[in-house]
């Protein structure tokens, strides 16, 4: 198989990246990096993870469903992590995870993280509004062109 860069743009190769995660070869240290992989696993439909990541707390019957629904209707095209900000169990992570739609789609949220028995898991998120995108800007997909000749096609 060839390798795959990293759907969570973080560089390197998915083995060594989030796929150490999301096959349990490892947990997360932080919770940046735990976020990182549960956007991986939203790229890769990987629902199991994202269930198993998200705190015993917040799980609810109809989650399944609604991952998958995500999952089917959203593509998605890159993360930025804007701030983070970490103690040894509580964290904060403002993200903004950009999506293909006319114009490109933001996720713009800061979520709190939760540790618990050294496994970080994701609590909930409080909805920013979507930050302006200069058409000259690098895409947000990490393709190295300029949006406007990239996925900020008009
Ligand atoms: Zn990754
Ligand atoms: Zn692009």
């Amino acid at each position: 198989m060839e390798k795959q860069l990293c759907p969570c743009q973080s560089g390197s190769v998915y083995e060594e990246c989030c796929g150490l995660l999301h096959q349990g070869k490892q947990v997360a240290i932080k919770a940046e990096q735990l976020m990182r992989s549960r956007y991986s696993a939203f790229v890769m439909h990987n629902v199991s993870y994202l269930q198993a990541t998200l705190h015993p707390s917040q799980r609810q019957p109809d989650d399944l469903l609604n991952l998958q629904q995500t999952m089917e209707t959203t593509q998605w095209l890159g993360l930025t992590i804007v701030d983070h900000a970490e103690t040894d169990d509580e964290a904060e992570v403002e993200f903004i995870a950009f999506y293909i739609d006319k114009p490109i789609g933001q996720l713009h949220e800061r979520s709190r993280f939760s540790r618990q028995q050294g496994q970080w898991f994701y609590v909930d998120g409080e909805f920013l509004p979507p930050i302006k995108l200069g058409r000259n800007d690098n895409c947000v997909c990490g393709s190295g062109k300029k949006l406007k000749r990239c996925h900020g096609q008009s």
